[in-house]
């Protein structure tokens, strides 16, 4: 089965699909998207991640250009056609297509776009092992929330975790950790999770919100405050969260093993947990 897209519409296959040159999403990056994945064939948090995507929009004075019930229709006929085990979904919306000028047209129609791509869950052993990051600046712009297509900065920061041999690039802003370049960052520092609090310096994820639910059942402490880079080398356990990574720990932080050097228990028990919620 091919790789599906749906543009303003129109379903095809993903090697067909095109947007113009004047598109706004390709001249500026004048968008934002979503990424949701599926389990057991459903997608999943579509609510959540929805309404993350109209929030995204409306703090750049951007339309979706459809109503909920249209993208969900979409999202429903593109896992017909793609027919993956497993999918990602992105969806996406730019403020479409106008010659080139920074300030936008008054009306302007959004370019949409969903596409549907086989979804690959990341290999058992390397949860089991655990992964290497490394610390970076972060150089992104001020509105971190808001899930743009202008992911320079990110794309750099994973570019620079992949030449070290990591998997990801943790983002320090005036010292403090704020998330990573594809995921959040959870600490435990004293048995006690932290991480960066929401607003405008973190995307504020979809799993990281389930993941800290998932924590506070527990009757675990959890604290919503940032860790500076100093206190990572304190930290018993790191472990990233998001839409693929799920729970993922951090083992190796710029070459120092994180706590013993392998996967901490809470990292593990919130996995597991994980599993059980999608389950
Ligand atoms: N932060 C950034 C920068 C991300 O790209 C992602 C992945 N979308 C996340 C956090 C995690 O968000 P979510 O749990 O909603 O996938």
């Amino acid at each position: 089965m091919p790789d599906i897209a749906c543009v303003n519409g129109r379903f095809g296959p993903v090697a067909e699909a095109v947007v113009s040159i004047e598109d706004r999403g390709f001249q500026f990056g004048d968008g934002v998207y979503e990424v949701i994945r599926t389990y057991r064939g459903k997608p999943f948090a579509i609510d959540e991640h929805f309404s993350r995507f109209e929030r995204s929009a409306q703090a750049l004075q951007l339309s979706l250009g459809h109503t909920k019930d249209q993208w969900m229709s979409w999202v429903r006929e593109g896992l017909r056609l793609s027919r993956f085990p497993e999918t990602k979904i992105y969806l996406q919306v730019t403020r479409g297509q106008a010659p080139r000028d920074h300030p936008f047209p008054a009306s302007l129609a959004p370019t949409t776009v969903l596409t549907f791509r086989e979804l690959h869950s990341l290999d058992s052993t390397i949860r089991q092992a655990g992964v290497q990051a490394i610390t970076l600046d972060d150089i992104r712009w001020g509105r971190c929330d808001i899930k743009s297509v202008n992911l320079l900065a990110n794309i750099l920061a994973r570019q620079r975790a992949k030449e070290a041999g990591a998997f990801e690039a943790i983002l320090v802003r005036d010292g403090l950790v704020t998330e990573g370049s594809v995921s959040n960052v959870m600490v435990v520092r004293n048995g006690v999770i932290e991480t960066a609090p929401e607003g405008h310096r973190i995307l504020s994820g979809v799993t990281r919100a389930l993941v800290l639910e998932l924590a506070r059942k527990e009757g675990l402490p959890v604290v919503e405050t940032y860790v500076s880079r100093k206190d990572l080398s304190t930290a018993s356990e790191v472990f990233l969260t998001g839409t693929t990574v799920e729970v993922l720990p951090v083992v190796h932080i710029d070459g120092h093993a994180i706590g013993a050097g392998v996967p901490g228990p809470l990292s593990r028990l919130l996995f597991r947990r994980w599993e059980a919620l999608i389950a």
